[in-house]
Order: C-alpha cells, then sequence, then structure tokens
C-alpha cells in the first residue's frame, strides 16, 4: 500500500518554511491505519516486546493500536506536570529553549523489552530524551517504530546503536 497518499504536506506550518507532515488523514482511513498498524506489529513480534512506550501525544496514535495487537502494555511518556503519580524527569533539547518529559516510575520493570513509538523523526531530540527515561528505569530499548522519517534531519545519528523502523521518508 502507498502509505505517502495518505500524508498531507502542509506549507508554512506551524511556521514560515516548515513543510508539516499531517498523519491524520492516514489515521481517518481505516484501512490505511491497519495497514501501517500491522507493518508495525509485524516489526514488533520479531523482537518478543514486553511493553510499548511512545511520547504525547501522536506516539500514542501509533503505539496503542499495536500494544493492543500484541497483547502488551503502553507507558505514556508525558509532559512534565502531566502524570499524577511519581515521576523520573528527563529535559530535552526544542529549536527555541527546552522542555522536559517525564514517565511513571513504576511504568517499566528493569529488563523489560521496549518498542518506542512516535509518528515521525525529524531531529531526533524527542526519542533521544525517551530513550533516556527507558533506560533509567532499566528497560532495554529493543525498537524503535516511526510511521515518517524526515532523513534530511540526520535525527538517526542521535540514535546510533539503536534498531529502527520507519514505514515512509522524506
Ligand atoms: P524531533 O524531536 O525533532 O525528532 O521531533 C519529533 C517530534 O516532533 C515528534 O514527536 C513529532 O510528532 C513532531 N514533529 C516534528 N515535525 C513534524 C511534522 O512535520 N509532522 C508531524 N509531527 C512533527
Amino acid at each position: 500500500m502507498d502509505l505517502k497518499k495518505h500524508i498531507a504536506i502542509v506549507e508554512d506550518w506551524p511556521k514560515p518554511g516548515i513543510k508539516f507532515k499531517d498523519i491524520t488523514p492516514l489515521m481517518n482511513d481505516g484501512e490505511a491505519y491497519h495497514y501501517a498498524t500491522d507493518q508495525i506489529v509485524e516489526y514488533a513480534r520479531k523482537k518478543d516486546i514486553d511493553i510499548i512506550v511512545g511520547p504525547e501525544a501522536r506516539g500514542f496514535i501509533i503505539g496503542c493500536p499495536v500494544a493492543y495487537s500484541l497483547g502488551v502494555g503502553f507507558a505514556p511518556v508525558r509532559k512534565k506536570g502531566k502524570l499524577p503519580r511519581a515521576t523520573i524527569d528527563v529535559d530535552y533539547g526544542l529549536e527555541y529553549g527546552k522542555d522536559i518529559l517525564t514517565i511513571h516510575k513504576d511504568a517499566i520493570k528493569p529488563g523489560q523489552r521496549v518498542l518506542i513509538t512516535d509518528d515521525l523523526l525529524a531531529t531526533g531530540g524527542t526519542i533521544e530524551a525517551t530513550i533516556k527515561l527507558v533506560e533509567e528505569l532499566g528497560g532495554v530499548v529493543a525498537g524503535i517504530a516511526f510511521l515518517i522519517e524526515l532523513t534530511y534531519l540526520e535525527g538517526r545519528s542521535k540514535l546510533d546503536g539503536y534498531d529502527i523502523l520507519t514505514l515512509m521518508e522524506f
């Protein structure tokens, strides 16, 4: 299936010069969403995954149906202040300034094999921070899956040594 035809490219959004890749047409289409999910499920089955971890908000959209299909759990990574119980935190760089990502301390048990999911790999900063959270809790990052990789931003260089699946490249 040609998944790219379900990605809308929005010029100059959220600011001038950016060509935003909008995944909502893919999510709106049951067949395309199912197909994309199945590709990631197939990848995850080979990796003996115990739990899926995804950063808000689009990491949930990709990761939750995969978790359901595998019959494993899902742990959300959220911006600081959104999770109600004890968390560990990590700072990560944004284009301007920085932000903090958090995960519940009891979300992952040491030694669990984790698949990280997100919609899109850009500079890699979000997933680099997510990896730090998983590893601080003793999780093993067995794989990382994205719908889209923006190859020209070379985010992969931040994720050296990790196994990565991307379904589309721009
Ligand atoms: P990174 O941290 O630079 O790799 O940025 C990745 C994060 O930014 C992901 O969580 C994406 O949801 C979001 N993002 C960046 N660019 C786009 C885009 O063009 N479309 C959708 N999400 C994007």
